[in-house]
């Protein structure tokens, strides 16, 4: 059995592309550009890279981007000025302070800082919580692109057994969360789940995001199963996924590659997010 490569970058350039035309008409229809504002603390270089695709992903979809680049010795009372200041600016829809932050500034007050109306990335605790709602809100970009990755393939994820690995605020969580309000049977593991196979084995979908470089491996996953890897690690200069993904070629039947996979689907829920946000202010 060879599983089916879901590649997250062509079905990325489809969705932007229709984004692109949305915000055009948006454009057209209010003399309004959908502003995305990315705050960089330091130079921490995966960082830089990921700010450098989200601004080529707002050219790609003809909305405005700026980005404000601070030195990493930036104190916390600095940023949550700065991001006070973009709070009340009409001209910004979304903000976005790229994580993680400098050791001394408390991340979880900075998020707490950003208007709920501009946090795009869904991680505020109003956000948070009216996701769990299932209530109009912005979805946290990586979670809801791994729900359109399985989505693309065409099978029904009500009734499926989802087992998801890795229970972060930004990833396992709200995954697990909106895979349940898809009417999957979701089971969460982490690092002090008992035989974690044994789980893995059930999963009719497995979603990973552990940050463990080819950490679930082919006898590990279940015939037949879609599997979504979020991991991005960086063994010998080159990227790769939580997941060996040769061995869940031959047993599974979808996978998601790393690089190509979930990360540009992420940044794609940003720009549908930052153009929700700009619907939002102008309506
Ligand atoms: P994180 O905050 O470090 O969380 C990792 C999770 O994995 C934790 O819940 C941890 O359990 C669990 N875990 C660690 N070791 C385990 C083990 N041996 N068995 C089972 N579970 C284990 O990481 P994250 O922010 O969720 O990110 C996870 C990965 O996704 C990273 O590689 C990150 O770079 C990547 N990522 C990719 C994107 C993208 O757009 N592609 C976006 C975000 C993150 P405990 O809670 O018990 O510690």
């Amino acid at each position: 059995m060879s599983a089916i490569v879901i590649s997250g970058k062509e079905l990325a350039k489809r969705l932007r592309e229709d984004i692109r035309i949305r915000v055009s008409k948006f454009i057209e229809e209010t003399n309004v550009v959908p502003h995305l504002v990315v705050i960089l603390v330091g130079d921490n270089p995966a960082s830089v890279s990921y700010v450098a695709g989200k601004q080529k992903a707002c050219e790609e979809t003809n909305m405005k981007s700026t980005l404000i680049k601070l030195p990493v010795e930036t104190t916390e009372e600095e940023l949550i000025k700065i991001i006070e200041e973009l709070n009340s600016d009409h001209t910004v829809h979304g903000i976005l302070v790229q994580l993680p932050l400098p050791k001394h500034i408390d991340e979880q007050k900075i998020i707490n800082t950003i208007s709920v109306e501009k946090d795009v990335d869904g991680f505020s605790p109003v956000n948070v919580g009216k996701m769990v709602l299932n209530e109009e809100c912005f979805l946290p970009c990586t979670p809801a692109g791994v729900i359109k990755m399985i989505k693309e393939t065409g099978i029904e994820i009500a009734g499926k057994h989802a087992v998801v690995i890795g229970r972060s605020n930004i990833v396992g969580k709200p995954v697990s969360q909106l895979l349940l309000q898809e009417n999957a049977t979701v089971t969460i593991c982490h690092s002090r789940t008992i035989d974690l196979k044994h789980h893995t084995l059930q999963a009719d979908i497995l979603v990973v995001a552990i940050g463990k470089p080819k950490f679930v491996t082919r006898d590990m996953i279940k015939p037949g199963a879609i599997v979504i890897d979020v991991g991005v690690n960086r063994v010998d200069n080159k990227l790769c996924g939580d997941v060996d993904y040769d061995g869940a070629l031959e047993v599974a039947s979808y996978v998601t590659p790393v690089p190509g996979g979930v990360g540009p689907m992420t940044i794609t829920m940003l720009m549908e997010n930052t153009l929700a946000a700009a619907k939002r202010f102008t309506r």
